[in-house]
């Protein structure tokens, strides 16, 4: 009986096989592409090969750890920049600084695409970041402001600051005309020798416009509430995922820190086809997993959660929130279930991933790999679904903070986070 389990077992993976036509990736090696910013995006979808086999259903992950930023994040901050361009916020090589508090990586996708279109970069994070993400900050030529943490309804909270700041930079400079731009956008008529009339605010001539490009501004990238944020996943990565999988996807899993990963794809997706499960993953303390759940941010444990995850360092970066951002709140109605991931499930499968498919990735694409594994045990999926989940950036990122992978377990030891390499095994061969 043996030999016809494993018959049926490698009959069963050859049936997979035969399922999987990747579409082949737009290939970028004959191709010449404009600067830092034709990097983004395209990044490939890969078949996590040791989960997919074992669960007989398809886990594929989506790259975004490629990205020239290393990270999905560049997305994020190359359309919060064009779009500001586009509105009349922002004009190239005018010595305007963008203003952004991040504790992630964003601060260093919006420093790589500032200095690519000629903006300064200030980046306002809590002095409890890893070292290694301020080096590389200042390796991009960003303003590092480091503040002592403090909650989101303190005005020395760092978002709070960063805005702050952005509407104070260049204030003095910035004349009434510029109103004419950002007010009156749908009403203005542009002559043809480019004077812009606006009815209701007068006439700005092309010196004036002139003038006003040079001088510098302020501008607050603001990731959390700007909706060119769900917009970079609704626009790019959302049909990029569609493409890649020829529109054959069962379930997106994401997990959430702003939002618009998840709000962005899974509507796009739901958008091409309403079966589609969309489901958060969620780190220990997050106040997320109950709002999708039962609707409520947190209750009293959760609250304790919270406290935990402000004041101790957290294993899992990025994802896992106690306030809904407007990000978040695109998505909130489709995502149609949530599950709580251990910190314990983060680090076991960090490890298990490098060990067996030489994937090393960051602790919030570990958590939405075991999410993948408790979604396929809950629907009893046995062959042939597909779920696509997104890989956000690369362990190398985490070296310092959260030693997940590397053999020394100081770190660990230091927390009461167990350090069991058969957590995984069991979640796989669980009923
Ligand atoms: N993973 C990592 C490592 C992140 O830094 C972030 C963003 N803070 C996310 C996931 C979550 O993405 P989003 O902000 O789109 O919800």
């Amino acid at each position: 009986s043996t030999s016809l389990a494993l018959y049926f077992q490698q009959r069963k993976r050859e049936r997979l096989q035969d399922q999987f036509e990747p579409r082949p990736i737009e290939i970028r090696i004959d191709e010449v592409v404009d600067g830092v910013a034709g990097l983004i995006g395209n990044t490939p979808l890969v078949r996590i090969k040791s989960l997919s086999d074992a669960l007989g259903v398809e886990i594929l992950g989506k790259a975004e750890y490629m990205n020239p930023g290393g990270s999905v994040k560049d997305r994020v901050a190359l359309r919060i920049i064009e779009d500001a361009e586009r509105q009349g916020l922002l004009y190239p090589h005018t010595a305007s600084r963008i203003f952004e508090g991040t504790v992630g990586s964003t601060g260093i996708s919006i420093a790589t695409i500032a200095k690519a279109r000629g903006y300064d970069a200030t980046i306002i994070m809590p002095d409890d970041v890893a070292d290694e993400k301020v080096k590389a900050l200042q390796a991009l030529g960003a303003d590092v402001e480091r503040v002592r943490p403090a909650s989101i309804v303190d005005k020395k909270q760092f978002v709070n600051l960063a805005r702050e700041r952005a509407a104070h930079f260049g204030q003095d400079s910035i004349s009434s005309h510029s109103a004419i731009l950002q007010e009156s956008s749908s009403v203005v008529v542009t002559t043809t020798a480019g004077d812009i009339i606006a009815p209701d605010h007068g006439v700005m001539t092309v010196q004036d416009q002139d003038e006003l490009r040079s001088k510098p501004r302020g501008f607050f990238a603001d990731q959390f509430e700007n909706s060119s944020n769900y917009a970079a996943h609704f626009d790019g990565t959302g049909p990029e995922i569609w493409r890649q999988t020829n529109g054959r996807v069962d379930a997106f899993i994401s997990g959430a820190g702003t939002g618009g990963t998840i709000s962005g794809i899974g509507q796009y997706l739901k958008s091409m086809n309403e079966d589609v499960v969309v489901v958060l993953s969620d780190p220990e303390g997050s106040g997320l997993y109950n709002k999708v759940k039962y609707g409520v941010m947190f209750d009293q444990k959760e609250a304790e959660g919270t406290k935990r995850r402000h004041q101790v360092d957290t294993v899992v970066e990025g994802i896992g929130i106690n306030r809904l951002t407007k990000n978040m709140d695109y998505g909130l109605s489709i995502i149609s279930d949530a599950f709580r991931i251990t910190d314990a499930e983060a680090v076991a499968m960090s490890r298990y991933i490098v060990q067996h498919d030489g994937l090393f990735l960051g602790s919030s694409s570990a958590c939405n790999l075991v999410a993948c594994i408790k979604l396929v045990k809950k629907m009893g999926w046995k062959e042939g679904q597909r779920i696509v989940t997104i890989l956000c950036d690369s362990g190398n990122r985490h070296y310092s903070k959260v030693r997940l992978v590397l053999p020394n377990d100081d770190y660990l030891h230091r927390t009461d986070i167990p350090i069991d390499s058969k957590i995984i095994d069991d979640l796989l061969t669980a009923p």
